[in-house]
């Protein structure tokens, strides 16, 4: 198992779920890790930054000041995303749409170039994909759209760094109690809760583990994927629950 004793990490989405699980990991670790969202005040890290993902001079005022706080950089989370609406396509919105695709793939591939040209050799970049990029699902057509394209984009980025020193890892979560819901189903605790009603989802630390897990093999070592469900899940919209 490498170390990350003293390597240094930005992560986007860092006031929430995912992110917040992997900043903390991350710092347990011995990594000093920079964090940024746009909710800075839940921000818990070395550096605290403000980040809206889908604002070019936001991303590149994080990613400038991020990187001169830290002195460099080892690896790069991508966290930030969201869905918005669980409806049939034909109900989606111009805004909806564009929303998710900045923040999801827009975003995510803005802040990779923007921190690409300050990873130091031995560095590694994962994204946070899902298994809706894998696997479509009904009602969830803009979000699956998104994921399928990090997907891609990852792929295709591993190979633009073949021969280059720099990891690439897509981590493809399933049913993951976060604010994922909340948020996509536009604050309606309800239904965000019913989304985790009779079922053991995975747990953001969960996900932050099995990061952690791809950044600490060997240096030849690249971890491409991991996809990860709920035991109760076999496929994006496929769910056991028990009986309350
Ligand atoms: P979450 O708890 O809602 O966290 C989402 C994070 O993204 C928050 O920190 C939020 O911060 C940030 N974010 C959203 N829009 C942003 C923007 N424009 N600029 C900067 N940051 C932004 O959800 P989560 O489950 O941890 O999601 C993290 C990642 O995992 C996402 O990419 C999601 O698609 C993926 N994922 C989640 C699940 C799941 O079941 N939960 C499954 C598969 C994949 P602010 O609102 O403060 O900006």
């Amino acid at each position: 198992m490498a170390s990350l004793e003293g390597k240094t990490a930005l992560v986007t989405g860092a006031s929430s779920g995912i992110g917040a699980a992997t900043v903390q990991a991350l710092r347990r670790e011995g990594v000093r890790v920079a964090g940024g969202a746009r909710r800075t005040e839940r921000i818990d890290a070395d550096v605290v930054g403000e980040l809206d993902v889908t604002d070019p001079a936001s991303c590149e005022r994080f990613a400038r000041e991020a990187v001169s706080d830290l002195g460099g950089l080892d690896v790069l989370v991508n966290a930030a995303g969201l869905a918005v609406g669980r409806e049939l396509f034909e109900r989606s919105t111009e805004e909806d749409e564009r929303i998710v695709l900045e923040t999801n793939l827009n975003g995510l591939v803005r802040m990779t170039r923007l921190c690409l040209p300050h990873l130091r050799d031995g560095g590694h970049i994962v994204n946070l994909g899902s298994v809706a990029g894998r696997q479509a699902y009904p009602s969830g057509a803009l979000y699956v759209t998104s994921k399928f394209a990090v997907r891609g984009f990852t792929y295709a980025l591993r190979e633009d760094l073949l021969g280059r020193p720099i990891r690439i890892t897509t981590v493809d979560p399933g049913l993951v109690e976060t604010e994922f819901s909340l948020v996509r189903f536009r604050g309606d605790r309800e239904a965000a809760d019913s989304v985790y009603r009779g079922v053991e989802p995975i747990r953001p630390e969960e996900i932050a583990e099995c990061i952690v897990f791809a950044l600490t093999r060997p240096p030849h070592v690249n971890v491409d994927e991991i996809v990860v469900k709920a035991l109760a899940q076999s496929s994006g919209a496929r769910i056991l629950r028990s009986e309350e």
